[in-house]
């Protein structure tokens, strides 16, 4: 049986740990060529080296998604090395949870650049592509563009902006056959909450997430697996998927 999305083409920001890379793996299991894509070169070239020893096509591309040319040319050099995009999938994120309250500036300045200007540079310079070979656009947003809690605030408003943002491109696109998806994970066991800078609340996530079963990586792969494996007519538009255990 041919794979489901074999001739596809996907991009992946993020890819160097976490649900990045796992949904790496399971657009290359899918058939896919996929472009790779984050800081951490070390990483995404040893995710290169397990998926083409599995037979898939692999481009690997260092980016830092806040800056603009950056993102640009990083979808360019998809193009160019695949013939096209068919998938963009803008993970790449951070989550550094504070009071408002003497917060330190630039962990908002890090969060607004990554989780949300990124994602819009990346995704502005997909569009065309995305249009041309009706394509689908999937947003790792969060439960966090859903549920608001104490000492999430700018986290919080990263993601309701991701949610916006993609609703909005969603009625610029749906009728043209690109597909807008917009996936809101729980707790998920990655490496996210290691960049917290504020001890406090870097200790209070912890002590919750030990409580209770997370999700892994895997299991947001396969929401995204699920909707981009979706027939052309159906447009999964949103994806809210936690953990059992979370409330
Ligand atoms: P990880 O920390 O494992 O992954 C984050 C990824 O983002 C890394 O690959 C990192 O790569 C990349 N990244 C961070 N900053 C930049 C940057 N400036 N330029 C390019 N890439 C960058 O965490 P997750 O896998 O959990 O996070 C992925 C997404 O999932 C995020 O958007 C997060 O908000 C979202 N999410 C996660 C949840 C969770 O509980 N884990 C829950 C809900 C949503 P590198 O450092 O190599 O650049």
């Amino acid at each position: 049986m041919t794979a489901a999305l074999h001739g596809k083409v996907a991009f992946v920001s993020g890819a160097s740990s976490g649900i990045g890379a796992a949904t790496a793996r399971m657009l290359a299991e899918q058939g896919a060529s996929v472009a790779i894509a984050a800081r951490r070169t070390d990483r995404l070239l040893a995710l290169r080296d397990e998926l083409t020893a599995n037979g898939a096509d692999v481009h690997v591309i260092k980016l830092d998604v806040t800056g603009e040319q950056a993102c640009r040319d990083a979808i360019a050099s998809t193009v160019d090395t695949f013939g096209g995009l068919d998938i963009l999938v803008n993970n790449a994120g951070v989550m550094l949870l504070g009071p408002v309250e003497g917060a330190d500036i630039t962990d908002w300045t890090r969060m607004i650049e990554v989780n949300v200007l990124g994602l819009m540079y990346l995704t502005h310079a997909a569009l065309p592509h995305l249009l041309e070979r009706k394509g689908t656009l999937v947003q790792i947003s969060s439960v966090a563009a859903r549920v608001v809690g104490k000492g999430a605030a700018v986290y919080n408003a990263s993601k309701f902006a991701v949610n916006g943002f993609s609703e909005g491109v969603r009625h610029e696109v749906t009728e043209r056959g690109v597909r807008v998806v917009v996936i809101e994970p729980g707790s998920v066991a990655t490496e996210l909450r290691d960049h917290i800078t504020h001890a406090p609340s870097k200790a209070a996530i912890e002590e919750r997430v030990s409580k209770i079963r997370q999700l892994q990586a895997e299991d947001i792969a396969e929401s995204v697996r699920y909707a981009v494996t979706a027939p052309p007519h159906v447009s999964v538009n949103e994806i809210l998927i936690r953990p059992t255990d979370q409330p």
